[in-house]
């Protein structure tokens, strides 16, 4: 019997140890789950981020959008993006009413030194926007592209203690992605304008301009326009005679002339070989177009690009067709200044002819 006893008391004794060992251990198991589950969760949460800012990477909100998705997805009562401009910090993006960012000497002091922080502080460290929130924790990133300082992210809160580490990599993520995606914008951006130019002349390309049109065509229907095609007289001859380098030249000056003839909202563009389209939207009437060309015509003619030493000169042709107040079809209107431009060759050239069409 007392055999017994024995070992039942050791068998307790292992029992109870036992218990106490796997109820440690499950819950060991159970913080390191909910440690696991966090770490899912931000790790989800970066993708997210890392996917949305890729979608609307051209966008020119983008750092907006961003200001926002940092309040909603940190939970944070306000968040400032500053980008560097001229080697200045400039706020692009916050939720802080009216814009009103007051940074304390200690905010001041980290973003000076390009270094992250976290400050949580149970006496209020400020006073923050118009309703004056009285702010208890505050973090903040910079953004750096490769290692370039380019930008700094603030956000704050006004709970003491609710900044954490988890919090600060999260933001430190954020300010990488955001480095990331203000430099493929602007390399889309970069792209984007290479794409609408000619590359010889630097003038828009024809592609351009049907897109511009496209874009505009709803409200300019109504509105009174003009069509300018423009034709260089014998520019073959040009080629034949100086060779082709040289009547890229003088394409290229043709192109500067013109360009500088024309108003800031006008867009000209490179329609063919030696031919030119512009798109004229506001004017005081019909004759000031007419004489804005024929002006551009004049100093064409009169001005030259030197070949040994010698200026040589072209002229062009020009028809100008305008939109009537019914409203006219695009194509029917470059039709219209072509046949103008046509005109104008069969006429003897180096001149400017104007013209409505009518509708029957
Ligand atoms: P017209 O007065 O009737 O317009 O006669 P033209 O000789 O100007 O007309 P045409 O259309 O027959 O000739 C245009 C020439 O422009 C032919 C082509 O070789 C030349 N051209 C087109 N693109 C370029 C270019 O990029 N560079 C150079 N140098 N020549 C070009
Ligand atoms: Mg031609
Ligand atoms: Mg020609």
């Amino acid at each position: 019997m007392q055999n017994y006893e024995k070992i039942y008391s050791t068998l307790k004794i292992e029992y109870e140890t036992y218990q106490m060992f796997s109820e440690q251990h499950i819950q060991e198991l159970n913080q390191k789950n909910v440690k696991l589950e966090k770490s899912i969760d931000s790790l989800s949460n970066i993708i997210e981020v890392s996917k949305y800012i890729n979608t609307f990477f051209s966008n020119d909100d983008l750092i907006s959008m961003i200001n926002d998705m940092i309040l909603g997805i940190l939970g944070v009562t306000y968040s400032t993006i500053f980008l560097l401009e001229d080697g200045e910090l400039v706020v692009k993006a916050s939720n802080i009413e009216n814009m009103d960012i007051k940074l304390t000497s200690e905010e001041l002091l980290h973003i000076n030194k390009e270094e992250e922080f976290i400050i949580n502080s149970e006496k209020t460290l400020k006073e923050t926007g118009e309703k004056k929130t009285q702010i208890h924790s505050i973090m903040g990133s910079p953004i750096k592209l490769r290692d370039k300082f380019i930008g700094y992210i603030m956000v704050e809160h006004n709970l003491y203690k609710f900044m954490t580490i988890e919090l600060k990599l999260f933001l430190r993520s954020i300010a990488n992605q955001i480095a990331i995606a203000i430099e493929n914008s602007l390399l889309y951006k970069e792209l984007e304008k290479i794409n609408q130019r000619d590359s010889l002349l630097g003038i828009y390309n024809r592609k351009y301009f049907f897109e511009f049109l496209e874009k505009n065509k709803c409200k300019k229907m109504e509105d009174k326009f003009a069509i300018v095609m423009i034709d260089i007289d014998d520019f073959k001859k040009v080629n034949d005679t100086y060779g082709h380098q040289f009547g890229d030249k003088i394409l290229i000056n043709t192109a500067k002339i013109v360009e500088s003839g024309i108003d800031k909202n006008d867009i000209l563009a490179r329609y063919g070989g030696e031919e030119f389209i512009l798109y004229i939207s506001s004017f005081v009437d019909e004759n000031s177009v007419y004489n804005k060309i024929e002006t551009i015509r004049s100093v064409l003619e009169n001005s030259g690009v030197s070949l040994n030493n010698e200026n040589k000169s072209v002229t062009a042709s020009f028809g100008i067709a305008f939109s009537n107040l019914n409203g006219t079809g695009i194509n029917e209107l470059i039709k219209n200044a072509d046949d103008l431009l046509y005109k104008a060759k069969k006429s003897g050239k180096n001149r400017v002819l104007s013209g409505h069409i009518f509708k029957i």
